[in-house]
């Protein structure tokens, strides 16, 4: 496994001031305690320049909530890859829950998405989850679905660049219920294992997959501890850099346990 990953989920929520206080707050502390975690925030489109430029010297990765799969063109209302590299993002959110039930978008489009981010040297953050409670049977024939979806025709040898987040949509968001440990450690090794199948299991070993759903102060080390739980990727809990530095300090306490 390749470290611990924590990341931020900004949503269409926070504005320019929001940006610019929640950035210097972030990089001031990374820079005075270099937590042994690997850390990512993904605002809105208009702050992702915004962000990299106070994080402009930090290990902090800057990510986008979505993309376009074409360089450019007449596509209104779009974000290409180039775009978001451009303005210094390192990572794109691909497949998240809202973006298949708001915006139907299919295994097929998030499939386009995700060859494209790996020909521009993007990291994919790849959201995968059944969208309501079931069987556990069941939502592991869908995530493994979804992760075969994007994955089709996409060669294994950059499957090492990926990231995945596994969110079961009836755990995210307001009204969403925290997921159990044990059945979060479940859904991973279905994951995994379904990378190994695809590529290797030193492949399988080697992308992160971080968990997503309400998570927050109380629950965060539940999840850590889980077997199969490389690090989480947190909404409403994380969006005040105090609350997201709480994380990692707690983050880069179990670390230190464990090593
Ligand atoms: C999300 O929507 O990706 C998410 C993790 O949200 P929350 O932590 O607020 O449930």
């Amino acid at each position: 496994m390749a470290g611990m990953w924590l990341g931020s989920g900004w949503k269409m929520t926070m504005l320019r001031a929001e940006t610019d206080a929640f950035c210097r707050e972030l990089d001031a502390y990374v820079r005075q305690h270099q937590p042994p975690i690997e850390l990512f925030i993904v605002p809105a489109y208009p702050y992702i320049g915004q962000a990299r430029s106070i994080l402009d010297s930090s290990p902090v990765r800057v990510g986008a909530q979505n993309m376009h799969w074409e360089d450019a063109g007449a596509y209104t209302g779009e974000v290409s890859p180039r775009m978001l590299i451009d303005v210094g993002a390192s990572i794109v959110e691909l497949g998240h829950h809202e973006r298949r039930t708001l915006f139907g978008e299919t295994d097929a489009m998030i499939n386009r998405k995700m060859k494209a981010a790996f020909k521009h040297g993007l990291r994919p953050l790849l959201c995968v989850g059944e969208a309501v409670r079931m069987e556990e049977a069941e939502a592991v024939a869908i995530v493994q679905g979804q992760l075969r979806g994007a994955l089709e025709g996409v060669g294994v040898d950059v499957l090492h660049e990926l990231l995945l987040a596994y969110e079961p949509g009836w755990a995210i968001g307001t009204g969403g219920e925290a997921a159990d440990a044990s059945y979060v450690t479940g859904m991973h090794a279905a994951l995994r294992q379904l990378l190994s199948d695809l590529a290797s299991p030193e492949t399988a070993d080697a992308v992160p997959i971080l968990y997503g759903g309400s998570v927050d102060q109380h629950n965060a080390e539940r999840y850590l501890r889980a077997q199969g739980v490389d690090g989480l990727f947190v909404g409403r809990a994380a969006r005040r850099a105090a609350d997201f530095i709480a994380l990692i300090e707690m983050a880069a306490r179990l670390c230190q346990d464990e090593g």
